[in-house]
């Protein structure tokens, strides 16, 4: 058998409440899935969600230090509920999804919002702007056999202690089977998949020293300090 020509990366991974591992394999992020928010990114609330991406090695635990990444001058916070899969599930019905839905976990979408606008002016990708290091940190995964499957809970971010973004999951205007459903009539998913389910108002810039504490009361909380 042929050797690799270098050390293979380690598998990007998260904690699970109650022990164990969780190993990651790709990270889905919906785009616009609070009305509020798409209100305050210059949407309509209307407008079906979309899908982009981040490599499962931009994975970084809750706790950590990131650093303020290069290339942008405005990097933002978006705290969201992250479902993380469990089962296979391809071109399922939201009946059926929240089977495949292993357990969820609280997740910072961290943003080059600087480059995003600039991107989605150009109609071009928004990698630059979203699929960086350090840019997907995730707190533990609290299993559904252990939290079931939460459907009303609140959702915090405060900023140095103040709150700046406040709302509820049940606020989402697609609902965590539904993401499921819609994502999986394009790709067969499958464990170690996460999806970033969206992010409610209040995104805002953080600096170096920044401390980061996200909430999902009864689910789990996320947090990171800026360097
Ligand atoms: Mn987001």
């Amino acid at each position: 058998m042929a050797e690799y020509v270098f050390p293979p990366p380690p598998v990007p991974a998260a904690a699970v409440r109650g022990g164990g591992l969780y190993p990651v394999r790709r990270i889905f992020c919906v785009g616009r899935n609070y009305a509020e928010h798409a209100r305050e990114m210059g949407g309509d609330d209307r407008e079906p969600p979309f899908f982009f991406t981040k490599p499962a090695a931009a994975l970084t635990p809750s706790g950590a230090a990131i650093a303020y990444p290069p290339g942008t001058e405005n990097f933002h916070y978006e705290m969201e509920l992250v479902l993380a899969l469990g089962a296979s599930a391809h071109k399922i019905a939201a009946e059926d999804a929240q089977a495949a839905i292993y357990g969820y976990a609280c997740g910072l979408d961290m943003t080059r919002r600087d480059l995003q606008a600039a991107l989605r002016e150009k109609k071009q990708p928004w990698d630059l702007a979203k699929a960086f290091e350090e840019s997907a940190v995730l707190g533990e995964i609290a299993p559904a056999s252990a939290i079931g499957h939460p459907r009303r809970a609140a959702i915090t971010l405060a900023v140095n202690g103040k709150t700046r973004q406040r709302a509820d999951i049940a606020d989402m205007i697609w609902s965590a089977p539904e993401i499921v459903a819609a994502l999986s009539l394009y790709y067969h998913l499958g464990p170690g998949d996460l999806i970033f389910t969206g992010t409610p108002a209040g995104v805002g810039p953080v600096v170096r020293g920044d401390r980061l504490d996200g909430v999902i009361e009864g689910l789990g909380a996320v947090a990171a300090t800026i360097r």
